[in-house]
Parts: C-alpha cells; structure tokens; sequence
C-alpha cells in the first residue's frame, strides 16, 4: 500500500508531501485506524448497501473514531462534517476527491458542512504569497466546492480573514490550552518560523466544535481529508475535552498522484496536475505527457505489458474516472497483457477528463449565481438564534 517508488524519504506533513508514501506506515505513525471490511460494510449499510468507489478502491483507508460517530448517529445524535482548502493556487482535480466523498456523505446523512477556507494560513506558510492574493484565491477556490453540488441550505463557506469573528473566540480557547512544545513536536515548527505560524492550528480546530456552538449541545463532528492533515486533528482532539466538546473524527484518504513521477498533485508545479479551469486541450497536452508504467517501446509493451500499479494513467482511471469496476479491472489486463498500448490508453483517459471539465465548468460559472446562498452569515443568525 504505497505510492511509487522514487527512493525519496517519506515526508507528510499538511504542508509538504514527498517520497515514497508508505500508507500503512503512516497510520502507525500518526496514530490512526485502517478502514477494516466491517467498518467499510457498516458505512455502506446507510446507503442501501452502495459503497462509495473511494472507500471500495481502498483511496480512503484510515480513520479515527468513525465507529463511535455511527454509534452516535445510530443513536439519534446527528454529525456535522468539517472539511476544507488551503488556497495556496487554483483548484486542481486532486482537491475534488476529499469533497466527493464529503457530498456523498452529506447526502446519505444529510448533514450540516461546515467548509473552511484558510486564506490566512496559506498567507502565513507560502513565503511568495501576498494576503489579498490567497484571499482572492479563496473565493476563487470555493467556485470549484460550490461545482461539487453541496446542499446551499446545509453548507457554510468559512473564509478565515473574512469571517475571524465566528472563529476567533474560541480559537484564543483553543490556544490557551495547546503548548508550543505540544505544536513544534507534532508540526515540526523552528525557531524561524513565524508566530503566525503557531497560532494557526488554533483557528484550524475551530470548525470542528462551530457546530456545537451553533446548536447549543454538544455535536459530533467528522472530518473527511486527505491524511496529511491528520496533525491538525491531533491537537484538536487532545484539547476537545478540555473545552467541553466532542473529539472530532476523521476520515483520510491518500493523495492522488501527480501526473509526473513520484509525490502528489501539486498546485505549483502547473504540469503535475490538471487543474479545474484546464481547457480540454490543455488538459490532454498535460496527460500524453504523463509517467506511465508502459515500455520504452511499442514491440516491449506489446511483448511484455506494461505495469497499471505505478501508472498515473491508470491511477485516474482507479479513483475517478472509471467507475465501473469490471471495466477497470479491464484496462489493468489488457495493459498487463500488451493488448492496450500507451497511447491509445492516454487518450481514452484525456477523452473522460476533458468531457468532466467542460461539465464541472458549466457548474463552476453558475456557482457565481448562488455563491451567496453559502454564506457564513447563517452560521450568524444561528449563532444569536
Ligand atoms: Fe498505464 Fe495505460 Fe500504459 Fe498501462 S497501457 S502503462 S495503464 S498508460
């Protein structure tokens, strides 16, 4: 269970990712669950058995406490959801994956979202970003989680520079009670990183106990993200109790490669991704040039096949683009068995990809329209009701 080899030492962190990622050694080392078959099979039971194609495909494969926030919800008590994006760049395909499964679940559960834009912390961690700029760049990103068709009535975009009025209260609750020794040990923090810096995991745990607040009892609150962001729930959870909430839990998924070798998508390196305002002709350029796990030559791939598990191609495939399980099951041979070259393989995916852009940027236009039905002023009114 891990992304392609690259001889790179491992390093997760919610601000860089690189190497060879172990995921099993991950869990260990952060201290989370793996997914068992059970949990997996009880989370499909709220959707009449339809499990989603993450969890089924093994993308999202650790937890914390997701068994005690079914408990809870068997037993009447309501989750939210807490998610979120760090607007450090434009939104690329990467970032739609934690969201997907974040509408999924707000559908089967029909829960309250509660998303946060950090346009402060990625003020505070990018040395070449300005303020306005990671500001803008936030409501430019919450256009693509608008796309995604949350539910308006049940969702609040939190932009942090914005909104610090919702946050700030209890962030300075939160930052009474956590150490800098207890954030220089978890986040690695130095002598020369800015106070900014410490302070932000403070206003990173907020979300988690808005809803209690909102609805004046304690509310369950579960976090589906990719698991670099794990150190954050960490702290969170350390001082929940202390303040009177619930932990939150948390769901976390692997990191979609990059389209280059090795590490994940990032928004910076504008060929490693495909981002969600690519045009379709773009977004092919960037995948006929993608790692493969093809041969050097048409004869080779025909003789000896080529090798789907450290393919980016076939990692698309995987966890977006083909749905249908047989028919991935499909690719994977016909590539194992020389039947399916490059090429052709490239383009069927650069076909799928440009066909969900151009859809996704339909949504993304109209999300202009009703961007204020998400506004965190409902949070407000709740908040004096
Ligand atoms: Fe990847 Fe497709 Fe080439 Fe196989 S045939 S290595 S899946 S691009």
């Amino acid at each position: 269970m891990s992304n392609r080899s690259n001889n790179e030492e491992m390093v997760v962190t919610p601000w860089e990712v690189k190497g060879d990622i172990d995921y099993m050694k991950l869990i260990k080392q952060f201290g989370t669950q793996f997914i068992t078959p059970e949990l997996r099979k009880r989370l499909a039971s709220y959707s009449n058995g339809e499990e989603h194609m993450f969890l089924r495909r093994g993308l999202y494969f650790s937890h914390r406490d997701l068994d005690w926030i079914l408990d809870m919800y068997d037993k009447g008590n309501k989750f939210a959801l807490y998610t979120g994006r760090g607007p450090s760049g434009k939104t690329h395909i990467g970032h739609l994956v934690a969201w997907h499964l974040t509408k999924f679940l707000q559908d089967i559960f029909d829960t309250e979202l509660y998303f946060q834009i950090t346009d402060d912390e990625k003020f505070l961690f990018k040395e070449h970003l300005g303020l306005d700029e990671t500001i803008q760049l936030g409501y430019d990103n919450a256009l693509d989680v608008i796309a995604i068709g949350f539910d308006p009535k049940k969702t609040y975009l939190i932009h942090d520079v914005r909104d610090i009025d919702l946050l700030y209260h209890t962030a300075l609750r939160v930052a009474k009670k956590v150490t800098y020794s207890t954030v220089r040990a978890v986040f690695g923090f130095r002598n020369d990183s800015n106070i900014g810096q410490i302070f932000f995991p403070a206003i990173e745990a907020v979300p988690a106990f808005l809803p209690s607040l909102v609805h004046k009892r304690k509310v369950p609150v579960l976090i589906p993200s990719a698991i670099d962001q794990d150190p954050f729930w960490r702290v969170t959870r350390d001082i929940a109790h202390k303040l009177g909430f619930y932990k939150p839990a948390a769901l976390q998924g692997m990191f979609l490669p990059g389209l280059l070798e090795g590490g994940k998508m990032s928004s910076s390196i504008e060929d490693s991704a495909i981002f969600t305002t690519d045009t379709p002709k773009a977004a092919k350029k960037k995948i006929m040039r993608a790692f493969t796990g093809g041969r050097v030559s048409v004869a080779e791939q025909r003789k000896l096949g080529g090798n789907p598990e450290i393919c980016t191609v076939f990692q698309y495939f995987k966890y977006l683009f083909e749905p249908d399980d047989r028919k991935l099951e499909q690719i994977a041979n016909e590539c194992r068995s020389g039947a399916r070259l490059c090429g052709e393989c490239k383009l069927e995916l650069a076909d799928r990809v440009g066909k969900f852009l151009i859809e996704h940027q339909e949504r993304r236009e109209k999300a202009k329209d009703i961007i204020d039905e998400f506004s965190s002023d409902k949070i407000r009114e709740k908040l004096r009701g």
